[in-house]
């Protein structure tokens, strides 16, 4: 009987050993955009059974589906060699090496086979709607979310993977004036005139008077709506003076990027009902026999869909700034030979279906380049937003060249203007400590140190070697920096922020070239966001609000104006389109 039962015994106890032996787990990292990515795999019988994220920095817009469908693919698959989600390629490559390294790691080896990304949902051909978004950026959701609080059945129809566009990867700011932040730090002189004072002169008195008066007008409104129905977390105690502006008044969101603002759109969406199809490219506006933009013909994975508007349609399809052809046609000088900061999306879709259906161009020659991005990727630099509370900018021979706080054409124009057509911006401790923008974007921070084009040292020598600068002329160039700011004057270039002590470090270097930012130029519209004729007809049933627009900022776009613009223009168009 005994020996009966230490025979079962045995044999549960080896099948045990056996199970356990099948289940494996191997932990593995990758690099992603936004650094290291550390995966834990569960291995069952030798094939991935389960994933988990233990660690990543990533854009949660843009790698959403690569920790969700993606990660589904590899599972079901037991491959890494799949289809990589667009729009997020360093994320798709970062979270499949570590995959792989956590099945090296384990001892596993996976499947070799080539699988295409999991299948999307299937959508009829034909849908109604009253009323049809075209773009996900900041215009788009604020359209779309407005357009639904009026009643009306809407959609939103984006063309890439994820939500977001530029809105998403830039810094968000906000220029309201008289808002609740400023009269937090005692600003309490600015009025809306004089922010369209400062609009009209930054674009040289190109910009249409009326629509930028009901920009600079509704901007406090679109701001309390962002804050109170949106959602949106704005740091309570501190606003950006960016160039070309009188008055600090740029409200920054939390996270000092669009992922703040476009998750709560997106949340906000959600909740509303509102339907965002993603990859789904609109390529045609269509009209009735009056002449109403009635419809959207659209194209995913070589298939039409046709998505009807009753009551209109809204074009909030960005800029071109990622086109180069268009760029070249409207003006070459802003050819191949600069990068743009802009995601792929920005190619200028919506401007060429809103010609086509008779609406005026206007002001395309206008592009602007961003003064300080990183000369390898052309990506903005959102860790030398310490310029707005003093960083100066320097040339190869240590000298400053402009006035920091100027106009991003006029800066832009003096870098290129410098030995090798770049410039390096140069900060202190002290100066960095007062929106700490290397804390608040480590991540580029740290991606800019590895690349080699950011440093921080103890003492200006440290940094005056890391650039191959003359520390004499660095000093001096810094000693007088020091003397205008107890004086209270900048002697050179006027800064307009005022000057701050650079005499202590530690220091901040980084080597900074401009890039394509964002394109002026666009749809004419009114001042209700209506399309426009090249007679100033409205067209019927078609509206434009944000960067695919052309009215707004002349010849140069002031910084902090872009989110101004697509929040008020993308709430009127919203609320006109649903009348
Ligand atoms: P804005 O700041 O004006 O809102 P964004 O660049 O933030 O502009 O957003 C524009 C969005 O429109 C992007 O997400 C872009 O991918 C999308 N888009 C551009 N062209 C099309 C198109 N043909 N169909 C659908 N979406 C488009």
């Amino acid at each position: 009987m005994k020996k009966k039962l230490l025979l079962i015994l045995c044999i549960i106890l080896s099948f045990s050993v056996l199970a356990y032996a099948q289940t494996k787990k191997g932990v593995g990292t990758g690099v992603g955009k936004h650094g290291d990515i550390l995966v834990e795999v569960t291995f069952d019988k030798g094939k991935i059974k389960t994933i988990d994220i233990l660690e990543n920095k990533e854009n949660k817009v843009l790698a959403k589906k690569v920790f969700t469908e993606l990660k589904d693919t590899v599972v079901k698959s037991n491959s890494v060699n799949v289809d990589g989600i667009s729009g997020a390629t360093y994320s798709t490559k970062g979270f499949l090496d570590a995959v792989q390294a956590a099945a090296d790691n384990a001892g596993v080896k996976l499947s070799t086979a080539a699988v295409a990304s999991s299948k999307k949902e299937t959508l009829p051909k034909t849908q109604n709607f009253d009323v049809v978004v075209i773009g996900s950026g900041g215009a788009g959701f604020s359209a779309a979310v407005m357009a639904k609080s009026q009643g009306v059945n809407v959609v939103i129809v984006e063309k890439m993977p994820n939500v977001g566009g530029n809105s998403l990867i830039s810094g968000a700011e906000m220029n309201v004036a008289d808002s609740w932040v400023q009269h937090k730090v005692g600003i309490i002189d600015d009025t809306a005139y004089l922010h369209y004072e400062d609009t009209m002169k930054g674009g040289d008195f190109k910009g249409d008077p009326a629509v930028v008066r009901v920009m600079t007008d509704n901007a406090l409104e679109a701001a309390e709506w962002l804050r109170d129905e949106i959602k949106v977390s704005f740091l309570p105690d501190n606003v950006f003076q960016f160039g070309g502006h009188s008055r600090k008044r740029a409200l920054i969101p939390e996270g000092h990027t669009g992922t703040e603002t476009i998750t709560k759109f997106q949340a906000a969406a959600e909740r509303m009902n509102i339907p965002v199809i993603l990859d789904m490219k609109a390529v045609e506006l269509v009209k009735n026999k009056d002449g109403r933009v009635v419809s959207v013909k659209a194209e995913r994975d070589g298939a039409t869909y046709t998505f009807n508007a009753s009551k209109g349609v809204v074009l909030a399809t960005g800029g071109f700034g990622a086109n180069i052809e268009m760029r070249n046609k409207y003006n070459n000088f802003y050819n191949e030979k600069f990068l743009t900061t802009n995601m792929p999306g920005a190619t200028g879709d919506g401007m060429l279906m809103a010609e086509k259906a008779g609406a005026q161009l206007v002001n395309m020659d206008y592009i602007q380049t961003y003064p300080v991005c990183d000369p390898v990727t052309g990506v903005i630099a959102l860790v030398a937003d310490s310029r707005f509370d003093g960083a100066i900018l320097v040339n190869q021979n240590g000298k400053r060249f402009v006035e920091e706080l100027e106009r991003r054409d006029v800066i832009s124009k003096a870098i290129l203007d410098q030995q090798g057509s770049y410039a390096y911006q140069l900060w202190s401790q002290n100066i960095e400590s007062i929106s700490n923008p290397v804390a608040v974007h480590q991540d580029e921070y740290e991606a800019f140190m590895k690349q080699g084009i950011m440093f921080k040292g103890e003492t200006l020598q440290d940094v005056a070697k890391f650039a191959n600068i003359d520390y004499k002329a660095l000093k001096a160039t810094v000693d007088k920096v020091n003397q205008y700011a107890k004086q209270g004057k900048d002697g050179e270039f006027n800064h307009r922020g005022g000057l701050k002590d650079m005499s202590k470090g530690p220091y901040y270097i980084m080597k900074a070239v401009p890039s394509v930012h964002h394109t002026m130029g666009g749809v004419r519209i009114n001042t209700k966001a209506q399309a426009l004729t090249a007679s100033g007809r409205p067209i019927p049933g078609l509206y434009a609000a944000g960067e695919i627009t052309g009215v707004t900022h002349g010849t140069n776009r002031l910084g902090g104006n872009a989110y101004t613009d697509i929040i008020v223009f993308g709430r009127i168009a919203g609320f006109e389109v649903s009348k």
